[in-house]
């Protein structure tokens, strides 16, 4: 008994009060002994929560000493700090500070929860404990299903749950009535007898007699003590307690178990807010979603246009009329391609066929029926160059092409509006009021790469067409397919040199090969993705702000429960953790279930409507996107939240 636990030296506190500041605590000296009942009194609005949040460790003061067991206080860290309201003392306030979601085992729980005491055995001494306090019974209810006398003893239980070698009570009877106040201070006394410190405070004469000491307070600064009295008790002091820095170094609790407490309490919240939670998941959910549906259309449509330009066959050259602004002819078309360079192109080493090209609108009518559609003015071996053969009938011969025949295949689209009741073989139909006569119909071809119907088209030959039809001699393009594609570069060199020599030296024509298209189509179509992507990623963005907009009410609405936490040992870290946790939880949630609802989406979407492509990188790249969407806008949150002063949360 030859040092006090508890040492104020002119303890000051000051509040800043306009240019001035008010002082709320006018120099207090005070030594209290281990195993002491004090009673402090005083008007309301003296002083008394002011000191005993300082002596709780709770707030620091202004000036002045305070030794706890011979070690100065201001001297301390967080950690320290934090490890010796949960280790040393254990608070009782006149409001039972109780936090509302959990039930009273799990309230009696938390100050071991932060010293890191494993889950079976803590649940096991909160259930002895509240069994004790006379809660056997209750030990489920949450505090708004317990009467003021009953959320008392589970505060009191929470206070011994780690020892509570010093009990602080800030009127823990000021709220009750006479009856429960009665079993209350019944309670407070055994836990002297018993050798725990108790710092009572109240304004009632009849409460502080309860107590060895009483020590009185007017205005901040104290006006009678009884001093320390001698009595028979053996005060309990854990051995601990002696050297702060020393226990607290010695002893960490391991990341992974507060990680999986902090995941658990997490958890548990936003159950409680099952409904806000929902909606936050929804934002994220909806995010995650469209990134992956989004890309997996983008890459389905890619690889689709790909696979269609492929089949068209990679051993072909296009050339086209024009670089730029060339002269056009009569009907704006680029003029430069004459039938005379196909020919010519058909010579060529390594080269199998050269097929022109020249479309052109018309009016198509048979019998009753017309519509307008496109002529393609030919040569034969178009059918044999597109792999596209006819499904009824023959495609026009060379023969035909140079006897200037008036005969045309008709596309499938055609055929069937032309000639809806019978076969098209053998008929006529007028084209711009020329007669041709049909010689087959092609095969189904569907939608071209740019999405056009590939069978609204009548073939017929070039030079027929060109003298009845189109009037012009110039063509659209020359097709021509290569033997041997390993030598399509040199080929399509060749190509180049010829035509520029046909053309007396102009090169006013472009040499295109499959390769080379097959490249432009791809990166249009990654245009697209990029496009999909970043509207999916706008909405994910939103999602995140989702997050952060929750949270941050959500802090605001458990102020109060940030304050009982740090009063209970929490440390700034375990709050930041808390809350951050509970925005990674919702938003890796809000990803597992946005991957699953994209790919479910997309899949329906591929079975019905167009292709899509999965990406298994694009899904994970989305999940970890998620997750971190929940880290960064979660943080400034947790931060508010662990920033919070513990006396200001505890008072909101
Ligand atoms: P008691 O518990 O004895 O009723 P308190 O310790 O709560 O009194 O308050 C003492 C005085 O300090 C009161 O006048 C109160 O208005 C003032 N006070 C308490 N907290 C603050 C604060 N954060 N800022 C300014 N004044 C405060
Ligand atoms: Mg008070």
């Amino acid at each position: 008994m030859n040092q006090p636990i508890l040492r104020l030296r002119d303890v000051r506190k000051r509040y800043p009060q306009g240019d001035d500041y008010l002082e709320v605590l006018k120099g207090i000296n005070l030594d209290i002994y281990a195993g002491e009942f004090v009673a402090i009194m005083g008007a309301s609005g003296s002083g008394k929560s002011t000191l005993m949040h300082i002596l709780g460790c709770l707030d620091r003061a202004s000036s002045g000493s305070y030794e706890f067991a011979g070690q100065e206080v201001g001297k301390l860290n967080d950690d320290e700090l934090a490890w010796l309201r949960r280790e040393a003392f254990g608070f009782v306030f006149q409001s039972y500070h109780l936090i509302a979601a959990s039930n009273a085992s799990e309230n009696v729980e938390i100050p071991a929860v932060y010293a890191g005491q494993p889950a079976a055995e803590r649940k096991q001494r909160a259930e002895q404990l509240l069994a004790r306090l006379g809660l056997g019974d209750r030990l489920t209810h949450k505090p708004n299903q317990l009467s003021g006398g009953q959320q008392q003893r589970v505060s009191i239980a929470r206070a011994l749950m780690n020892g509570g070698s010093i009990i602080l009570a800030d009127e823990p009877t000021g709220a009750l009535d006479s009856h429960s106040s009665k079993e209350v201070m019944a309670l407070l006394t055994e836990l002297a007898e018993e050798g725990h410190t108790v710092i009572l405070i109240t304004h009632d004469a009849n409460v502080a007699a309860h107590a060895d000491r009483v020590i009185e307070f007017k205005d901040g600064a104290i006006i009678r003590d009884d001093g320390t009295q001698a009595t028979e008790r053996a005060p309990m002091v854990s051995p601990a307690l002696a050297n702060i820095k020393q226990a607290v170094s010695g002893k960490s609790v391991s990341p992974l178990v507060e990680n999986i407490e902090a995941v658990r309490m997490a958890l548990r919240s936003l159950q409680e807010n099952w409904f806000r939670t929902l909606l936050t998941l929804l934002g994220i959910v909806i995010g995650v979603g469209s990134v992956v549906a989004m890309l997996a259309i983008g890459e389905g449509a890619r690889d689709d246009v790909l696979a269609r330009i492929s089949s068209m066959g990679t051993n072909l050259l296009v050339v086209r009329p024009g670089t730029g602004f060339q002269r056009r002819s009569a009907d704006g078309s680029m003029a430069s391609l004459m039938p005379e360079d196909v020919a010519v192109l058909a010579q060529l080493p390594n080269v199998i066929t050269a097929v022109p090209e020249s479309t052109k609108g018309v009016t198509a009518r048979a019998g009753a029926f017309d519509t307008t559609t496109q002529v393609n003015a030919t040569g034969a071996d178009y059918p044999l160059l597109r792999d596209w053969q006819p499904q009824e009938g023959v495609f026009f011969s060379e023969e035909d092409s140079q006897r200037y025949a008036a005969v045309a295949v008709l596309g499938q689209t055609v055929a069937r509006e032309l000639f809806p009741n019978q076969s098209p073989i053998g008929e006529f139909v007028l084209l711009n009021s020329v007669p041709f006569q049909v010689l087959g119909v092609m095969s189904e071809q569907g939608a071209t790469p740019w999405g056009q119907d590939a069978d609204d088209i009548i073939f017929v030959p070039l030079t027929t067409g060109q003298l009845r039809l189109t009037g012009d001699r110039h063509l659209g393009s020359i097709t021509v397919a290569v033997a041997n594609t390993d030598l399509i570069d040199d080929t399509e060199e060749e190509v180049r040199q010829t035509l520029i020599r046909q053309h007396m030296g102009n090169e006013d024509f472009r040499v295109r090969n499959m390769a080379a298209i097959v490249e432009t189509a791809s990166a249009a179509q990654n245009t697209l993705t990029i496009l999909l992507g970043s509207i999916a990623a706008i909405s994910l963005l939103v999602g995140g702000i989702g997050v952060m907009n929750i949270m941050l009410v959500s802090v605001t609405e458990r102020t109060k429960e940030v304050g009982i936490r740090r009063a209970t040992g929490a440390r700034t870290r375990n709050i930041l953790q808390q809350f951050l946790v509970e925005a990674v939880v919702v938003s890796t949630l809000g990803g597992v279930v946005g991957v699953l609802g994209g790919v479910a989406v997309a899949a329906t979407i591929g079975a019905w409507f167009m292709p899509v492509t999965f990406s298994v990188p694009i899904m994970v790249l989305a999940f970890a996107c998620a997750a971190g969407t929940g880290l960064i806008f979660g943080f400034a949150p947790a931060l508010k939240a662990a920033r919070l002063d513990p006396v200001v949360a505890l008072s909101s």
